[in-house]
């Protein structure tokens, strides 16, 4: 027996999983969102979100998941701060098993987003949000007239330190090899722009400083050698890894792991969805995210009256 039946589970708590579930209670759905021991996403990890609109004078990232959260209790969505381990997307209704409990569901919205790789060496957790960051959209305007590094050598670095040109002095990219992964166009825009520098076949291990990020310690990856390099800010652009490992078998998903739709809110499996940067590789914005949240609720929920209309049929509804 499960322990709880839903119309409508969400899982993932960032904007994408907290707009469907403000919307999916507004439909009166009393949408279950299993949030994840830790809710909020990746806006979590940030301080001052500048471009969410609504928000003149910034937002700190936490405050406006907190405001998402409070919004979707306000209609009824139930917040269970759990991980879903598994799911049986093969039986009706739908399987949802978290540690120790297990759900069903008419409808399910996947909204478990994608988390940023990090280099994982010393002073880079302690000075994230002060210096530390995987997001130049979100953090670079705190670096006007700064010395930044960006660390990567694909389409993403090349993408950040473009962006962050607009506020550094200099821009440094660190890569670990002597070619980019990068795309030609993309690559070849960073290396002729006036303020980019690269550092070529080096890693960053380790990321000093005390309030804030002052310095970075390179090795260099041929000698050994290591050294000191100044730095206000080290953006952290090796890649997005989706959470996507409990759908494997369950859903179809691309290559690289994300959830594979053609619309952006369907998936292969019909009357599950899907929501934001678990899906989306192009903009990965918090903005986005709710976007595509509004219309997976909203495309849900027309799923589930389908399915009410059908009821006694065997029939699924497309
Ligand atoms: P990516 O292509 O996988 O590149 C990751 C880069 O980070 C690689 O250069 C890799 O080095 C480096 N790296 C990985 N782990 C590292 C580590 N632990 N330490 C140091 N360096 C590390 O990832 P991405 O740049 O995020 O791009 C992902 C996909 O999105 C790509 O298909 C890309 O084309 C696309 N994208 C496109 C655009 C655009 O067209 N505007 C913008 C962003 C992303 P190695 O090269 O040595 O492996």
């Amino acid at each position: 027996m499960p322990d709880s039946h839903a119309k409508i589970a969400i899982i993932g708590s960032g904007p994408a999983g907290l707009t469907a579930a403000v919307y999916a209670a507004r439909a009166n759905l009393a949408p279950l969102v299993f949030a994840g021991h830790m809710y909020g996403g990746q806006l979590m990890l940030t301080t001052e979100v500048e471009n969410y609109p609504g928000f003149p004078n910034g937002i700190l990232g936490p405050d406006l998941m907190e405001a998402f959260r409070a919004q979707a209790e306000r209609f009824g969505a139930a917040i269970h701060y759990v991980d879903v381990t598994a799911v049986d997307f093969a039986r009706r209704p739908f399987v949802l098993t978290t540690g120790d409990a297990t759900y069903t569901a008419d409808s399910v919205i996947v909204a478990t987003g994608a988390s940023a790789r990090w280099l994982n060496v010393p002073g880079e957790a302690r000075l994230r949000g002060r210096g530390v960051s995987t997001c130049a959209t979100c953090d670079g305007a705190f670096f006007r007239e700064k010395n930044i590094v960006v660390v990567g050598g694909g389409d993403s670095a090349m993408e950040e330190a473009l962006f962050l040109t607009r506020f550094g002095t200099r821009v440094t990219v660190v890569h670990r090899r002597d070619t980019l992964r990068a795309s030609k166009i993309m690559a070849e825009r960073a290396r002729a722009h006036p303020k980019i520098d690269f550092i070529w076949n080096a890693a960053v291990v380790e990321v000093l400083g005390d309030a804030a990020t002052s310095a970075l310690r390179l090795r260099d990856i041929g000698t050994g050698e290591e050294r000191i390099l100044p730095a206000d800010a080290l953006f952290v652009a090796i890649g997005h890894d989706p959470n996507t490992a409990i759908f494997r078998g369950q859903l179809a998903l691309d290559a690289a792991g994300y959830v594979a739709s053609e619309d952006g809110v369907r998936t292969n499996v019909t009357g599950v969805f899907v929501a934001g940067d678990v899906y989306d590789v192009r903009y990965k914005q918090a903005v986005t995210a709710a976007g595509f949240g509004c219309r997976a609720a909203i495309d849900a929920e027309k799923y589930l009256e389908a399915l009410e209309a059908s009821h006694g049929s065997a029939a699924v509804p497309a």
